[in-house]
């Protein structure tokens, strides 16, 4: 058992300046579980309801994620609606409803016990600590959040990042947490916090990793093409974990290609809607945008 992932799985309505599409295949696990899936088998645990449709669960199978912690309840499945603003920095949550992500409570399947690598993607801190509380193994453990429970579960969210390896999060996330705008003050009150690892996403603009004294910055691939980027920052952690659950290697140098590898797999995640832009990528579609980093990079 290597890498498990508990996050959301959503069918998401999203409107940007390309288009709009409704009930498509959205939740930070979705996006984690199928990035992820280009290095190694994730086991996913969420929820979904009746509704959910045979074909996204035949997309996950298709991409060799383990679905034994997914389970189907009676009822609707968590929806989820955004708007972007015209340069895609800015977006409006539409509505949220909860439906069976409501009652939503992680089980890990015996199985998932001896994980070595848990990414605890975006939901609620609470069912974060109940997540980790089921854990039998000591495994490497990434946490993913979001504004929303940096307001509302604050306390449970600081304790939360005493138990987790690495902390991926955005600038504005960043922020709120630390009061300080300076990345590298920012990224030492968070290891101060607890995790050892961090990683600053600056959307557009690239990415940070600290660990100790040293620092790596990735760019931001130049895109001709963006088209919706909603799960970004998910699909960037879940390469991220895939590719250290592959490699067993947490040497600085290796957390780097990580960082690089979640940087690829996110630049195809906004080139088209929903999960789109990373399904069935084939190897030479990774080394080639993987070859765009090192030459936008190098000097
Ligand atoms: P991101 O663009 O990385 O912020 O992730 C967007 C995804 O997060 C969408 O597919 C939503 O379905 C999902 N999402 C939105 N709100 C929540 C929430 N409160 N808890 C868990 N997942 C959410």
């Amino acid at each position: 058992m290597s890498l498990i992932i508990v996050g959301s799985i959503a069918l998401d309505t999203i409107e940007t300046q390309a288009g709009s599409v409704s009930d498509v295949p959205g939740g930070s696990s979705s996006y984690c579980s199928i990035a992820a899936s280009y290095f190694t088998t994730p086991h996913v645990v969420g929820v979904v309801g009746e509704d959910f449709p045979e074909s996204v669960i035949t997309l996950f199978k298709d991409h060799h994620i383990n679905q034994a912690g997914l389970v189907s309840e009676p009822g609707k499945t968590f929806r989820w609606g955004g708007r972007y603003a015209e340069n895609f920095d800015e977006r409006t949550t539409l509505f949220t409803e909860l439906n069976v992500f409501e009652t939503f409570n992680p089980t890990l399947p015996e199985t998932y016990k001896s994980a070595d690598y848990v990414l605890l993607a975006n939901i609620h801190p609470g069912l974060q600590h109940h997540v980790l509380d089921q854990l039998e193994s000591e495994a490497f453990i990434v946490l993913d959040t979001m504004n929303l429970w940096i307001e509302t579960a604050h306390a449970e969210l600081i304790s939360l990042m005493k138990r987790v390896n690495m902390l991926v999060i955005n600038d504005e996330e960043a922020l709120m947490l630390t009061g300080e705008r300076n990345y590298g003050k920012a990224a030492q009150k968070l290891k101060d916090m607890g995790p050892e690892w961090v990683v600053i996403k600056k959307g557009q603009h690239g990415a940070l990793l600290f660990h100790e004294s040293n620092v790596f910055a990735v760019p931001g691939l130049i895109l001709d093409k963006v088209i919706d980027p909603t799960g970004a920052g998910d699909t960037f952690v879940g390469a991220l974990i895939g590719y250290l659950a592959q490699s067993k290697d947490h040497s600085f140098d290796n957390m780097k290609l990580a960082i690089v590898f979640g940087s690829v797999l996110a630049s195809f995640c906004v080139e088209d809607f929903s999960v789109n832009g990373i399904t069935y990528l084939e190897e030479a579609d990774l080394e080639e945008r993987y070859d765009a980093f090192v030459v936008m990079s190098q000097f």
